[in-house]
């Protein structure tokens, strides 16, 4: 390849913002190509009047490495926000109980909880759970943060509902494995690998929001690139002639190219690159995502505890959501109104036969009684409205497609000129892992030149 031959980065999020950051300061020529009319893709802020809410991505880690090295580079490491506070909801089929931990805990609460909210067998299930898993976690720690999982290979074949009641029991598996794996990727303990939850323990250190939204990474990284980048132009196929990227077709013509990060997600890398290796396609095929409507309620009065994180809702009450949190609380920061709610209510992909059948109206009144089931004191008319429709929310990290994964990165190079960057690559499913891959798949193009 030679300099003056083009280097087109398909997709805008993380992933392709990275990528296209990371040419940009190699000092070579590039064009980004988004589909949608906005950069960010699972990442980005609306807002209504003085209310700021998050569309995708709230959550971040500082200590993980690329986000950290972007988080100093961007100049936004003091928008970094430990939530020291957590409260959580534990709904037990009549009532929602609350349990604040770290900084603002109190005893009272916590007896009270430990009492009343969960049966004894789901504490005996934990510490059950928590010694078979818990010196795999401590020995594989300090390997773990260099991002080397192999510990986990032999599990990744074992879903979390199979390890969840051998090593801990059914209670265990439903309380709290099921609600835990709802809040990472909305996902259910019998489509979701085990490691999923190990690896997400093991890279975790303390929940971590960002004053402005995770969207102060993405505008940040929009800023120093925009001039490369044309929205509003899906491509329509990244062109493979004789084992090699020759260039990308839109709606507007073909733009020749010698190299192409695809930074999409995996199944429309699938459809965008029919002539894929057969190993390749396969591997992208075995992707599988979740799906959700987010609905975003505003309300003049918050109906959680300061401080709320995350309402834990057992799989077994088999509910229409399977996550709920409000925004302008302490753990998010001030995004509204002092006193006033930014509601989010996740449904569950595996009610989405149901759900997408419904009209607006219907489905946003299913969605508020089923709110006010687990918040007694939500409203029948919250302020305002948004919906946010996710058909591939998150990777959902099956048996399936880790195996798939693990035999995609042997064949990353299969393709001349052809670079897969995205979330799906990693080892789970975080902005880490598409500012990452994104970072990696420019240093490869940069390092054939
Ligand atoms: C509800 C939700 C909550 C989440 N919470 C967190 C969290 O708290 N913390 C965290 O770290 N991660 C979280 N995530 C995951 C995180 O948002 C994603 O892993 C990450 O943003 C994915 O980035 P990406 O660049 O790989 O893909 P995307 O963000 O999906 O970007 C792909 C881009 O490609 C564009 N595109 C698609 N097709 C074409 C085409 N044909 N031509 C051109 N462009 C195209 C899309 O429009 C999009 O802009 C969450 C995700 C969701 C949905």
């Amino acid at each position: 390849m030679t300099s003056s031959e083009k280097i087109v980065v398909v997709g805008g999020g993380c992933a392709g913002l990275s990528a296209a950051d990371t040419l940009q300061r190699a000092g070579l020529d590039y064009v980004l190509l988004e589909a949608g009319d906005r950069v960010g893709g699972r990442v980005g802020n609306r807002t209504n009047g003085s209310s700021t809410w998050a569309i995708g991505a709230t959550m971040t880690e500082p200590q993980w490495e690329t986000t950290g090295q972007y988080l100093r580079e961007l100049g936004i490491l003091d928008e970094v926000r430990k939530v020291r506070t957590q409260c959580f909801g534990m709904w037990d089929g009549q009532r929602t109980w609350y349990l604040t931990l770290g900084r603002g805990m109190r005893p009272a609460q916590l007896w009270h909880f430990l009492r009343g909210a969960l049966p004894l067998s789901v504490y005996l299930q934990a510490i059950r759970f928590g010694a078979t898993v818990l010196p795999h976690l401590v020995k594989a720690g300090p390997a773990s943060r260099k991002y080397d999982l192999s510990w986990l290979s032999r599990l990744q074949a074992t879903t979390t509902a199979q390890f969840g009641r051998r090593h801990g029991g059914p209670e265990f598996t439903d309380r709290i494995l099921g609600p835990f794996l709802a809040t990472m990727v909305l996902g259910r303990t019998t489509d979701v690998s085990i490691a999923l939850p190990l690896a997400t323990l093991a890279l975790m250190r303390g929940m971590r929001t960002l004053e402005g939204g995770m969207a102060s990474i993405t505008d940040a990284l929009h800023d120093r690139v925009q001039d490369h980048v044309r929205l509003s132009t899906p491509v329509e196929e990244i062109v493979v002639e004789n084992g090699a990227v020759t260039g990308v077709r839109t709606p507007e013509g073909v733009v020749a190219a010698s190299a192409v990060i695809c930074a999409t997600d995996a199944q429309v890398a699938r459809r965008i690159i029919p002539a894929l290796p057969g190993r390749m396609a396969d591997d992208l095929s075995a992707c599988s995502y979740t799906s959700t409507y987010n609905y975003v309620f505003g309300l003049e009065r918050r109906v959680v505890p300061d401080d709320f994180v995350s309402l834990m809702i057992p799989e077994s009450e088999d509910s229409i959501l399977v996550r709920a949190f409000d925004e302008n609380c302490g753990a998010f920061g001030q995004r509204g109104p002092r006193g006033s709610g930014l509601m989010h209510a996740f449904t569950a992909g595996w009610h989405d036969d149901t759900l997408v059948a419904m009209d607006e109206p219907t489905r946003r009144r299913a969605v508020i009684s089923e709110m006010q089931r687990f918040f007694p004191e939500f409203p029948d008319e919250p302020a305002f409205t948004d919906v946010i429709r996710w058909d591939r929310a998150l990777c959902q990290q099956s048996p399936e497609q880790l195996e798939a994964m693990t035999d995609l990165r042997g064949h990353l190079d299969d393709v001349e000129g052809l670079h897969l960057a995205g979330e799906y690559l990693f080892v789970n499913s975080t902005t880490e892992g598409a500012l990452r891959t994104g970072r990696r798949a420019a240093e490869q193009v940069i390092s054939r030149r």
